[in-house]
């Protein structure tokens, strides 16, 4: 049988690289080339703050209207601004972020009509023209025209807003961090328009990133901790760098490990309804203890926040009740409002959930079920054979195949899994308490150690 095909350029979230040496004005311009010749009408181009996010946004503009499409350019705003718009109004979207990434990188995300990240296989077709050179490239009586539209982030704001009562934060102070990034104006402005008191730092967009990097981790986050203790606030939320993530400080100052916000904003969603929360095999089993909780049920999926969107969008389509989703990495997905991560959502979403609790989120976070999670990569030549090494190891218990192997126990859970790209493997393993978890990861290292010793 023949391989699948792969997509080779584009990984689980777009393109990414460094600029100047992988990511360059030529490649970005190719891809709108690409992109236009498979999608007629209107495409929005919007990018994130970093500093070569100008010139490769021309870049992917030109191609688009060399193609014969129409572009609107939304200006600087977050990945899921721009999802929301698309899905509005356009019949695609090019975003130029590299998320996470380091300031040396940038990248493309390509946005469905739909408004969700085009998916596997239309992004091999994709990747198949660019690489062939078969470009639908216009005469001059059909090349594309271009309008501004930096307004349209407005109806994004309003659209979260909505969604919650009036003045719902009114008496809430919060301090957010934006980390000089897309969400600099949107986020205050959501949380503002709920009725919130609210704090900045690292709010002026700024591609040097100069208060802290793009991945949001708790190192980082040493001011936002410190606004959020002087001006004793609810909660501080800090995004990644193109603000589809959404992690939190709580009122004492402490992070709030990302699966603990998954589990929260879970029971927070699927309270007074039942349905499906759709998440990786990756996430932490909270989210079983949360469906358990409120009478709902998990559907897993792959790792990557695509193959939940997508899953989220196919269960729906089907007739099934699906009620929240998302990442345990602060990636979550609420599908009343939008099929994609929202960091801006997430943020405002705190303030519904800590008014409906009526506690702090220090002590709600206090209160879930505590787990031992261990995370681990392991370099390997061949990791699909390592990961078949371990399915037959543990092929007497309960496996779940979704994305390489999970090995489910009562106490303690363990997935090991090929990175898509790259020579390694991922481990995650969870406990009830330290000693399953490690009592597991022992086990499943003694088969890994052997499988990549031979
Ligand atoms: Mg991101």
């Amino acid at each position: 049988m023949a391989e699948p095909r792969k997509k080779q350029l584009f990984g689980t979230n777009g393109v990414r690289g460094v600029v100047g040496r992988d990511m360059t004005p030529d490649l970005v311009m190719r891809i709108g080339m690409a992109l236009a010749s498979m999608r007629k009408g209107t495409i929005a181009v919007g990018r994130d703050t970093r500093t070569s996010g100008p010139a490769l946004c021309s870049a992917v503009k030109a191609g688009i209207l060399a193609c014969g499409c129409r572009v609107v350019d939304v200006g600087v705003l977050p990945t899921p601004a721009l999802q929301y718009l698309v899905r509005q109004h356009f019949d695609a979207g090019a975003m130029i972020t590299a998320s996470h990434n380091p300031p040396q990188y940038n990248g493309v995300k390509i946005i469905d009509a739909d408004g969700t990240e085009m998916g596997d296989e239309e992004t091999i077709k994709l990747e198949q023209r660019l690489f062939a050179g078969s470009f639908d490239v216009q005469g001059w009586e059909s090349v594309g025209t271009e309008v501004s539209a930096p307004h349209l982030i407005e109806e994004y704001i309003d659209a979260i807003v909505r969604r919650f009562p009036p003045g719902v934060g009114e008496g809430t102070t919060v301090v957010v961090d934006p980390g000089s990034g897309p969400a600099a104006h949107s986020t205050p402005a959501v949380l503002s328009k709920m009725g919130c008191r609210v704090h900045t730092v690292n709010a002026t967009m700024d591609g040097t990133f100069p208060g802290r990097l793009p991945e949001p981790s708790p190192e980082g986050l040493a001011a936002l901790t410190d606004l959020v203790i002087r001006t004793g606030a609810a909660f501080g939320v800090a995004h990644d760098g193109d603000a589809d993530r959404a992690v939190f400080i709580d009122e004492t100052g402490s992070y709030v490990e990302e699966n603990v916000e998954f589990a929260l904003m879970q029971r927070y969603m699927c309270r007074d309804r039942q349905g499906y929360v759709v998440t990786p095999v990756s996430t932490s089993r909270r989210v079983e203890d949360i469906c358990a909780e409120t009478g709902c049920r998990v559907a897993y999926t792959p790792v990557g926040s695509i193959y939940v969107a997508r899953t989220m969008m196919d269960m729906t389509a089907s007739g099934s009740t699906v009620l929240f989703g998302g990442e345990g990495n602060g990636g979550l997905i609420f599908p009343d409002h939008q099929h994609c991560r929202d960091g801006g959502m997430t943020a405002a979403a705190m303030v519904g959930l800590l008014a409906e609790e009526r506690s702090s989120l220090s002590s709600l976070a206090g209160d879930l079920p505590a787990y031992c999670m261990i995370k681990e990569k392991i370099f390997a030549a061949e990791p699909a054979a390592v990961v078949d090494m371990v399915k037959a190891q543990f092929a007497d218990e309960r496996l779940d195949t979704t994305d390489g192997v999970r090995i489910n126990r009562e106490h303690a859970w363990a997935l090991l899994r090929p990175s898509g790209t790259e020579p390694f493997m991922r481990l995650v393993v969870e406990g009830r308490d330290r000693q399953s978890a490690e009592a597991l990861y022992g086990e499943i290292k003694d088969v890994t150690g052997a499988a990549i010793r031979v």
